[in-house]
């Protein structure tokens, strides 16, 4: 009997080491990589043939695109996407979501002057944001991920909107709809909820009404930080339990990110990030996107990859595209995400930049 237990630790032991080096091998690759991803984001249309997505996705492969981010659920599209050997990822808005608040108007975000969300959007029409405070609404998403990832062809969820409406706008949008933004303004300010306010108080034994300057209150920050951190992590559990992973696109960084849409991104459980780095919308030039990088780079701490999204109608010209990828890549991306047009030349810039010097 002795004999045999000890043979059973003995196996254990065994198998427990190989588990651990197959651990650290993994961490190591993906570390120590040396080639860069790079990744698109991709609203499907319905009239696409799968003779013209396969000659399509053929050619993002073949320039060093790993994976696609489509904004539609659209099997003809993922499985195309998987028959040329890329990643299909599920590109899902997540706390803009006119659909649910069109069946559930309690859900959603209340402003400062006491205005919803539901009948009062700001700045545009399709700005319907939910409150990450209620259970309700924590539960429709997670819902709603755990049918998404059910699907065979969808092999991860790449999260967008997940964040407050712009308290700030980017300045470059501040033209756009004559709006200067100097300062916090209560119509732009959420979420001033009942169900914000009990559990704030819950939390900071405060009363939110009985602060002069809600705008200034530290506490009532990090109270909304973790709002939003707490719907990710909720996610992040249905992700995980499916083994398939969670990315998000983000405010360009860490700083603008928490100052213009309360998003505490670097704090997240997340296998990816992709930032947003649009330097036109902030009237910033191109090196730019290298402080970018770098700054989300030391935030994270190579707790996961970061992946600079690039702004394709921000750039003047395709010798400005690529350097926007050598400062990103020189900065630490692991590769380049694309918004916009993903032309031939641009596919063809791309594919210079597949293997790390
Ligand atoms: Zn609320």
């Amino acid at each position: 009997m002795k004999k045999t237990s000890n043979i059973y630790w003995l196996l254990i032991v065994f198998i427990s080491t190989i588990l651990a080096s197959c651990n650290t091998t993994d961490k190591k690759t993906e570390t120590t990589s040396n080639t860069y991803k790079h990744w698109v984001w991709v609203n499907p249309q319905s009239d696409d043939t799968e003779e013209e997505l396969a000659a399509k996705y053929k050619k993002y492969h073949d320039a060093g695109i790993v994976g696609i981010f489509f904004e539609a659920d659209s099997e003809k599209h993922f499985r195309a996407a998987k028959a040329q050997g890329l990643e299909a990822h599920r590109w899902m808005w997540i706390m803009n979501r006119r659909d649910a608040l069109q069946a559930h108007p309690e859900w959603a975000a209340v402003n400062r002057k006491g205005k919803s969300c539901a009948d009062h959007p700001p700045y545009v029409d399709y700005y319907r944001w939910m409150c990450p405070s209620r259970a309700e609404v924590a539960d429709y998403l997670v819902n709603d991920v755990k049918n998404t990832l059910a699907k065979d062809y969808v092999d991860g969820i790449h999260m967008d909107y997940i964040r407050f409406s712009d308290v700030i706008l980017a300045v470059n949008l501040w033209q756009v709809y004559s709006i200067k933004q100097t300062e916090e303004l209560p119509e732009y300010d959420y979420c001033y909820c009942d169900i914000c306010k009990a559990k704030f108080k819950e939390k900071y034994h405060k009363d939110l009404d009985s602060i002069e300057y809600p705008q200034e209150s530290l506490s009532w920050r990090s109270f909304r930080y973790d709002a939003v951190s707490n719907i990710v992590n909720k996610i992040s559990e249905v992700a995980k339990a499916n083994n398939k992973p969670l990315t998000a696109a983000v405010f360009p960084t860490p700083d603008v990110a928490k100052r213009l849409v309360r998003q505490d991104w670097t704090n997240w459980s997340l296998d990816a990030v992709y930032p947003m780095i649009y330097h036109g919308f902030y009237k910033e030039d191109v090196p730019w996107i290298g402080d970018a990088v770098k700054q989300g780079m030391r935030g994270i701490d190579e707790r996961f990859p970061l992946y600079a999204g690039l702004y394709m109608p921000d750039f003047k010209n395709n010798q400005e595209v690529e350097e926007g990828i050598k400062y990103a890549l020189d900065n630490g991306a692991s590769g380049i995400s694309i918004f916009g047009d993903l032309s031939d030349d641009i596919l063809a810039i791309l594919s210079k930049y597949r293997t790390k010097k």
